[in-house]
């Protein structure tokens, strides 16, 4: 066998060909999740049925057949709806998978840690558990306030504004917040079930946001967000998101767009979450 020989030159062509590959992957690796998130979606419901409306492609199975029209024009609706807070210009198009029972839908990204979830966004498409599943009578207006869309809709806007540079508890709490501003819905607060004072710092709920409690990381996931809002005016949010877009980390982002540090918020906002959670604990 003839033995190979790397030269300098040779050697550091190679290196430099594979850090422009790797530079050029990690540059564009939100596209390249998405791609190969489409891709899986296809082979794995290359048998459901596929409806398309005006901006989505709706899949599901011929025994949720009933409720694509409903499912589809609320997702329409969510679209425009949810957009215009963000004030930017949603996809064309989304894939949305209607999941006959929560097991396939569980099975369908590999979570079983959620397996009670109505709805997941990933990678660009939207899955929901089939209204069949919990909705008592066929009612437009339920499905509106008590199902999935709206917020999961959200989630993809918060992807596309930041392309994919966010974490976990912001999501949550943009998906909540803009939920709750038109849906009308939100959790029950876990203050006012147990009333145990547990708060988690900034660094917790980026770090593990998955292993902390669920019920208090969502509610302080929103609290934040709402705070946000409050005190320096919705349009900080999108700001802080649009700043994550252009590359900021969000520490920075929350600096430049609020004006003070990282640090200094925190402690600001922990003086307004424990007055939250007080309040709370009292109704
Ligand atoms: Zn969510």
């Amino acid at each position: 066998m003839s033995s190979i020989r790397f030269d300098g030159g040779k050697v550091s062509l190679l290196l430099i060909t594979v850090f422009i590959i790797m530079v050029i992957i990690i540059k564009n690796s939100h596209t390249l999740q998405r791609f190969l998130v489409s891709q899986e979606i296809r082979f794995s419901t290359a048998q459901y049925e596929i409806a398309s409306t005006a901006h989505f492609d709706v899949k599901y199975l011929p025994i949720d057949e009933a409720y694509v029209p409903m499912v589809a024009a609320v997702a329409e609706d969510a679209r425009q709806s949810v957009s215009e807070m963000f004030g930017k210009q949603p996809p064309e198009r989304t894939t949305l998978i209607i999941y006959p029972d929560s097991a396939s839908l569980a099975r369908s990204f590999g979570w079983n840690k959620n397996a009670r979830a109505m709805g997941v966004y990933w990678g660009g498409s939207i899955r929901i558990l089939s209204p069949a599943e919990w909705l008592k009578e066929p009612s437009q207006e339920v499905f509106v306030r008590q199902g999935p869309v709206y917020h999961e809709y959200a989630h993809l806007m918060v992807d596309e504004v930041t392309r994919g540079n966010y974490s976990r508890w912001l999501t949550e709490g943009v998906a909540q917040y803009v939920e709750k501003r038109l849906t009308g819905f939100e959790f029950a607060s876990p203050a006012a079930r147990d009333g145990e004072f547990t708060l988690y710092s900034l660094r917790q709920m980026d770090k593990d946001f998955d292993a902390l409690e669920e019920s208090v990381a969502y509610w302080q996931s929103l609290k934040i967000v709402e705070y946000i809002a409050g005190r320096y005016g919705e349009g900080a949010v999108w700001q802080i998101l649009r700043d994550l877009g252009d590359g900021y980390q969000l520490d920075g982002a929350v600096e430049k767009t609020l004006g003070l540090s990282y640090e200094r918020f925190e402690e600001e906002l922990f003086v307004f979450l424990e007055k939250e959670w007080t309040r709370r604990c009292k109704i």
